[in-house]
């Protein structure tokens, strides 16, 4: 019997990063964060002076780039022996890993790298196209959402937390909406429920009963 995987998608502050790592933490699996490989990009891409529009450029860098992930949490991310955890969580690199984001040659090198990590299963891994595209064969598929508001709520709140806190409630709201929009209209892999996916709310409920809701549907034998 192949190894459980569990996939989530869902959009921007639904709470999937936190939900698969905690489920992560229980089942004594490894934990993908594919937006963070995005973002790793977008940060190399910034610093080569590339547009939102560069994809084949981007494309091209990504094949390039050595992305890893080490130990902490959140798991430390890596180009080659830099470690860029930090750098790129701001929301400038987000905007620019959304845009990035929808080049179909860049996705192509993404999703390639994505599939070799989780073949052998073992994992929890979370992003925008992981159900659908990346790991269609999960045993576990989930779309995790909750309301525009409640997940902005989330994200101000993380961003204060972590030191990152200077935009306006409003504006990281419109932001939310605009990327939203955008990985859910885009013609490569577009954020949506995949066949067989349960959709779970997040909105309301503490992590714990989010994760117990997830681990019911894991299959008899895992
Ligand atoms: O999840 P996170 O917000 O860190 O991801 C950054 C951006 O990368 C997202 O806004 C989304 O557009 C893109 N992304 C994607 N496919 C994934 C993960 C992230 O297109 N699997």
């Amino acid at each position: 019997m192949s190894k459980l995987v569990i996939a989530i998608d869902g959009p921007a502050g639904a709470g999937k990063s936190t939900v698969a790592k905690a489920l992560a933490k229980d089942l004594g699996l490894c934990y993908l964060d594919t937006g963070a490989m995005y973002r790793a990009l977008a940060l190399a891409a910034s610093r080569a002076g590339m547009s939102p529009e560069s994809g084949e450029d981007a494309a091209q860098l990504a094949e390039s780039l050595e992305i890893s992930f080490g130990a902490g949490d959140p798991p430390s991310i890596w180009i080659g022996d830099e470690d860029v955890t930090t750098q790129i969580r701001t929301p400038e690199i987000g905007e620019l890993a959304s845009a990035l984001s929808t080049h179909p040659g860049v996705r192509r090198v993404m999703v390639k790298q994505q599939q070799a990590m989780v073949a052998d299963g073992g994992y929890t891994l979370e992003g925008r196209d992981v159900t659908t595209v990346v790991a269609p064969h999960a045993q576990v598929k989930v779309y995790l959402t909750a309301s525009l508001e409640e997940r902005a709520k989330r994200r101000h709140l993380e961003m204060e937390q972590k030191g990152l806190g200077e935009l306006e409630y409003s504006e990281l709201r419109k932001q939310m909406q605009t990327r939203d929009h955008r990985d859910i209209t885009r013609e490569d892999s577009p954020l949506a429920v995949a066949p067989g996916a349960t959709i779970v709310e997040s909105g309301g409920l503490p992590i714990e009963g989010v994760v117990n809701r997830i681990k019911a549907l894991i299959p008899p034998g895992y």
